[in-house]
C-alpha cells in the first residue's frame, strides 16, 4: 500500500524529518504501510496552514458549512465499504463490526451534525432598555487528538461540529490506526474542500500530540484517550488557558438486578462486555449479579460467550478479531496472571498460551473472551482499566451494596443497568456516579444527547448542543438604541 502522509494546507506531505512509522496489521502481524514520524515542525506547518485558513471559513455562512458536511458525509457514504476494510485491517476488529459501526457512524456523524445546525439559534434577552445579543463566533485553530479503538467514529465526532462551527482543524489520529483518517483527507482533496481548513499530522503522541497541545496559536483542544494521557495534556494546557475537552478511559459497571429476563437480555449483557474485544470505552467491565441468581447468570454467561466466533477479522462469520497490537496483547494478558494472582478464578478464556485461537497467524494479537470471578470488587484487576476481553463477575446482596461497588472506582463514564422494570432500572441509574447509564440497552446513540464521563473518565461533555457550546466561544453584546 502507498505510504500515509500529512495532510497540510490540502497537499500531502512526509515529515520534515523524512522519518517514518509502520503500520501493522494486529491480525497478521505485518506491516501495511508507513506513515511520517512528524513532529513539533509539522505540527507548526499544519498549524500555520490552518489559521490562515480560519477567517475566510469563519466567514461563511452556518448554511454554507452545513452545506460542506453534508457533501462529506455523502462522499464518505460512498466509500463505506473501502472505510470498513481499512478499518478491520488496521485496528483488527471483524469486517462485520466495521460495517456495521464504524464506516456508517462516520457518515451520520457529519449528517447528524449537518441537520443539527439548522436548530442553532443565537438567544437574545431584553431588560433594562436593551437587548442583549448572544453570539457564538469559532474558537479559531482547534487541535483533535484521537485515540486507536473507534478510529474514523471518533475523529468526525469531533471534526463535524468543529467545522460547523467554523473552526479550522489540526487533527492526530493514534499512530497506531492511520488509515481512515489518511481517507478522509483523500476524500476531502476529491471534494475541493477549502485548502488548510483541515489539516491532519500522523506521528507518536509524545511528539505530535505533545507539540499540538503546547502550540500557543491552538486554542482548543478535544482530546479522546487514556486518563493518564489525559493528565499529561490537561496539566499542558490549563496553564495556557486553553478550551479543553477530555473523554477519557472507564471500568464500567454491568448491573443485573434479580428480576432481568435473563434470556432476553443476554445478548446484550454479552455485547456489552466484549463488542470491539472489550475495547470501547463504554464496555461493562465488571459485572455486578444479584446474589440470587448468581449462579444461573454465570452459566447462561459463560455458555453464551463459548459461542463467539474468535478469529480472522476479515472473515464474514468472525464476531470477535484481535485487541490493537501484541504489546496491548501482552498488558491484557498481564491484567488476566494478576486477576488469578489476586485470588480470581477464570472461568473461561484466559492468555493465548493458555486458551488458543485456532486457526489463526500465531503473529496475530487474539485472545479469547476472559471471564474471571471470586475477585473482591476492590482488587486491581476489577477496578483498573484493562481494556480488553476481559470482564470480573462479581455478586450483590442488596441494591445499595450494588451500588457502592459500581461506584468504588476511580472513572465514571458508563454504565448499564438490567431489570423487567424499567422504573427501578432508572431509579437505580441515579445513583450511578458517571456520565451515561443505559437501562436494558447499551450503546444505544442519540447523538443530540450529553457524552462524557466524571471523576478520571473525563471532563466536559460532547454530543448535540454540547460540541456546539465546546466548539465555540459565546460572546453577549448588549445593545442599548441610542
Ligand atoms: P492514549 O491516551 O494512549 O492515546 C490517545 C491519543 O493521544 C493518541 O493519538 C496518542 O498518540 C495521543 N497521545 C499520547 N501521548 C500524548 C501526549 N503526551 N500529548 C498529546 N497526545 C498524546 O489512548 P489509546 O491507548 O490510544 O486509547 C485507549 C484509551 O482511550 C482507553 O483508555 C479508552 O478508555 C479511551 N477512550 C475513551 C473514550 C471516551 O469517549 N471517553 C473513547 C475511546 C477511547
Amino acid at each position: 500500500m502507498e505510504p500515509i502522509l500529512n495532510y497540510i494546507n490540502g497537499a500531502f506531505l512526509p515529515s520534515t524529518s523524512g522519518l517514518t512509522l509502520e503500520t501493522v496489521n494486529p491480525a497478521t502481524g505485518q506491516p501495511i504501510t508507513t506513515l511520517p514520524r512528524s513532529s513539533a515542525e509539522d505540527v507548526g506547518l499544519a498549524t500555520k496552514a490552518a489559521l490562515k485558513a480560519a477567517p475566510t471559513w469563519a466567514n461563511t455562512t452556518m448554511e454554507e458549512r452545513m452545506v460542506w458536511l453534508h457533501r462529506i458525509a455523502d462522499a464518505l457514504e460512498e466509500e463505506a465499504e473501502t472505510i470498513a476494510q481499512l478499518e478491520s485491517m488496521d485496528t483488527g476488529k471483524p469486517i462485520s463490526l466495521a460495517r456495521s459501526v464504524d464506516a456508517p457512524r462516520s457518515v451520520s456523524n457529519f449528517r447528524f451534525f449537518a441537520e443539527f445546525g439548522r436548530e442553532h439559534v443565537e438567544p437574545t434577552f431584553a431588560d433594562h432598555g436593551a437587548v442583549n445579543h448572544v453570539h457564538r463566533s469559532p474558537i479559531g485553530c482547534v487541535g483533535l487528538i484521537t485515540p486507536w479503538n473507534l478510529p474514523l467514529y471518533l475523529l468526525t465526532w469531533k471534526i463535524a461540529p468543529a467545522l460547523l462551527m467554523g473552526n479550522t482543524i489540526v487533527a492526530k489520529p493514534s499512530e497506531l490506526t492511520p488509515m481512515t483518517a489518511n481517507h478522509l483527507a483523500k476524500i476531502l482533496t476529491k471534494l475541493n474542500f477549502p485548502k488548510g481548513v483541515f489539516n491532519l499530522v500522523h506521528g507518536l503522541g509524545p511528539e505530535v500530540g505533545q507539540a499540538i497541545v503546547e502550540h500557543p496559536e491552538i486554542r482548543g483542544l478535544s482530546f479522546t484517550g487514556g486518563t493518564a494521557t489525559g493528565k499529561i495534556v490537561a496539566a499542558t494546557a490549563a496553564p495556557m488557558f486553553k478550551k479543553l475537552s477530555l473523554e477519557l478511559g472507564g471500568k464500567n459497571a454491568t448491573i443485573v438486578l434479580d428480576d432481568a429476563p435473563l434470556e432476553e437480555m443476554m445478548d446484550g449483557i454479552v455485547r456489552a462486555s466484549f463488542t470491539n474485544s472489550g475495547q470501547v470505552c463504554l464496555c461493562g467491565s465488571r459485572v455486578l449479579v444479584d446474589a440470587s441468581i448468581y449462579d444461573r447468570f454465570k452459566s447462561m454467561f459463560v455458555e453464551a460467550i463459548n459461542n463467539i466466533v474468535v478469529g480472522d477479522p476479515s472473515l464474514e462469520e468472525t464476531v470477535m478479531g484481535t485487541v490493537i497490537s501484541k504489546d496491548h496483547q501482552a498488558k491484557v494478558e498481564s491484567y488476566i496472571e494478576l486477576g488469578q494472582d489476586e485470588g480470581g478464578v477464570v472461568l473461561t478464556g484466559g492468555s493465548a498460551a493458555t486458551c488458543p485461537v485456532k486457526g489463526v497467524a500465531a503473529e496475530g494479537a487474539f485472545l479469547r473472551p476472559t471471564v474471571i470471578e471470586g475477585l473482591s470488587h476492590t482488587a486491581r484487576t476489577a477496578t483498573e482499566e484493562i481494556f480488553g476481553p476481559v470482564v470480573t463477575l462479581h455478586s450483590f446482596n442488596s441494591e445499595q451494596e450494588a451500588l457502592d461497588m459500581a461506584n468504588a472506582t476511580d472513572y465514571g463514564l458508563a454504565g448499564s443497568v438490567w431489570t423487567a422494570d424499567a422504573k427501578r432500572g432508572y431509579a437505580f441509574a441515579q445513583g450511578m456516579d458517571t456520565g451515561i447509564v443505559w437501562v436494558n440497552t447499551w450503546l444505544n446513540r442519540d447523538l443530540r444527547t450529553p457524552f462524557g464521563g466524571v471523576k478520571q473518565s473525563g471532563v466536559g461533555r460532547e454530543g448535540g448542543a454540547w460540541s456546539l457550546n465546546f466548539f465555540s466561544e459565546l460572546t453577549n453584546i448588549c445593545v442599548k438604541q441610542p
